[in-house]
């Protein structure tokens, strides 16, 4: 193994926080060494997130594309899915990005180590390489990027029909029924995933309505679409009990009357969310603080309570999202060599890549009503969109959500295909501090889904 002595920063995990930190500290001159057990850097969001994820929705889209063409008088025979085959390619994508991210490591000059890393003490790690023996490395600064993991449902273990987001990624078989447990995005998105290959879809959700956080006039337009797609979605339910049997899994629901139902599933996928992974890393060793979710506490400088010791990405707290962890990696790794840097955004946007896309940034209406913001809001349906309606589609909407006192924008949210790459000027806008007036004037393409956000702009006055 090559676990240096000494290093001037050292950061733990090679996730999006991880390997962007390492990249940009060594760039700003300092010796840095990454640690992962993975050959090459990624972590959740490449090998088990975000990119497998979105590669295979894009054969989900393809799917439901050739079945809804039919409307507009195009007919393809029913897809004949190469199971392996899309298996193969999902991996080459993850495999292409997680290479490039390899050759990055040692463009950069950067140390990687495979293997896990603890804290002896506020100076010291202990590393365990994932070949060779046990090496300490002396660090000046340290970045904890550990990410997180998918949370278990109490006493329920992952196998060969209960599996969990990665599980789900691996796409071993399409099963004839899937049951989701969790109405997030990551069970939405998966879920979506499944029933376009052909499951019979159920998910359950325990609050009375899907992705909860999200502003409910966007969730109803992806509800109304999923009621379609999916056998059923059962709201305000909870699981009370799940068993793997021999050829199934059996599910006992319980509903907000108290009343129980018991069902049968061919798998069962558990999405309920994700936890910091905290443990194991000899926090203890340390005076780094953790709070009551289970997330490093760290200042707006990414420094935790011990002041050489950083935490970014998911393990530092909610969003848990990759541009996330980018903004944090890239505020820690420049306070680190020496420079000015503050973790400030006016706005972090959300995203769920299901069908419509729903995307949102800033303040959400739900948010500004029960903080009691004086706000006014314009809401735009899609139907009236060209665009919308070239494509073959009537869903859609987007919100805009300003001061109402000086019209300056407050949030932007968007439902609908392309949601995902369209919040990014609703992001922009944010940043830039601009008001309704300013989109209002912006020419913007025609005939374009931006547009959206241009005629939204129109109704505020
Ligand atoms: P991670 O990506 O979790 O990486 C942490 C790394 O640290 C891992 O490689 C881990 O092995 C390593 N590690 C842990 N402990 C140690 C140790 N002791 N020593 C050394 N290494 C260690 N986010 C989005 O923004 N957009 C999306 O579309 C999206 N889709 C998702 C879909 C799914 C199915 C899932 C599960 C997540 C998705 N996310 C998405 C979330 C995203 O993956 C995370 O927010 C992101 O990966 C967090 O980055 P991170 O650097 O904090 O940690």
């Amino acid at each position: 193994s090559n676990i240096p002595a000494k290093t001037q920063l050292a950061v733990i995990g090679a996730g999006p926080g991880g390997y962007a930190a390492a990249f940009r500290a060594a760039a700003l001159g300092l010796q840095v060494t990454l640690i992962d057990p993975e050959v090459n850097p990624g972590g959740v969001c490449l090998h088990r997130g975000c990119i497998p994820s979105k590669a295979l929705l894009h054969v989900a889209k393809l799917v439901n594309e050739a079945e809804e063409s039919a409307q507009i008088g195009v007919r393809f025979n029913s897809p004949d899915i190469d199971l392996d085959r899309v298996r193969q390619w999902k991996n080459e994508v993850v495999e292409k990005l997680t290479s490039g991210l390899g050759g990055k490591v040692e463009k950069n000059k950067v140390t990687y180590v495979r293997g896990t890393a603890r804290f002896k003490d506020g100076q010291t790690l202990q590393v365990t390489p994932s070949d060779g023996e046990q090496g300490e490395l002396a660090f000046e600064q340290a970045i904890i990027a550990t990410g997180s993991r998918p949370t278990m449902l109490p006493g329920v273990q992952t196998g060969e029909r209960i599996f969990d987001s990665t599980g789900a990624l691996e796409l071993a078989r399409v099963p004839k029924s899937l049951l989701v447990v969790g109405g997030g995005y990551i069970g939405l998105e998966l879920g979506s995933v499944y029933a376009a290959l052909g499951s019979e879809v159920s998910v359950v959700e325990m609050t009375s309505g899907l992705l909860p956080g999200c502003d409910r006039d966007l969730v109803s337009q992806l509800k109304r679409r999923l009621d379609k797609k999916f056998s059923e979605i059962m709201l305000s339910t909870k699981v009370v009990e799940l068993k793997e049997q021999k050829n199934t899994v059996a599910v006992t629901l319980e509903d907000k009357k108290g009343e129980r139902s018991n069902r049968k599933f061919d798998q069962v996928l558990i999405a309920i969310g994700r936890r910091p992974n905290t443990e194991n890393l000899g926090l203890e060793n340390t005076s780094v603080k953790i709070n009551e979710q289970g997330f490093v506490v760290v200042d707006g400088q990414q420094r935790t309570a011990e002041k050489q010791i950083f935490a970014i990405g998911d393990i530092a707290g909610e969003p848990m999202l990759a541009h996330k962890a980018y903004g944090e990696a890239a505020v820690a790794a420049e306070v680190a060599a020496g420079k000015k840097a503050v973790f400030e955004p006016r706005a972090i946007p959300a995203v769920v890549f299901t069908d419509p896309e729903i995307a949102w940034c800033g303040l959400t209406e739900t948010a500004a009503r029960e903080q009691k913001i004086n706000i006014k809001t314009a809401k735009l349906p899609w139907r009236g969109n060209g665009r919308t309606l070239t494509l073959g589609r009537e869903d859609g909407m987007t919100k805009l959500i300003v001061d109402a006192e000086n019209d300056r924008l407050l949030g932007v949210a968007v439902a609908g295909p392309g949601a995902g790459e369209l919040i990014a000027e609703g992001v922009l806008a944010l940043e830039l501090a601009a008001v309704g007036e300013d989109l209002a004037k912006a020419i913007h393409p025609h005939p374009t889904l931006s547009e959206t956000l241009f005629d939204a702009a129109q109704l505020l006055d």
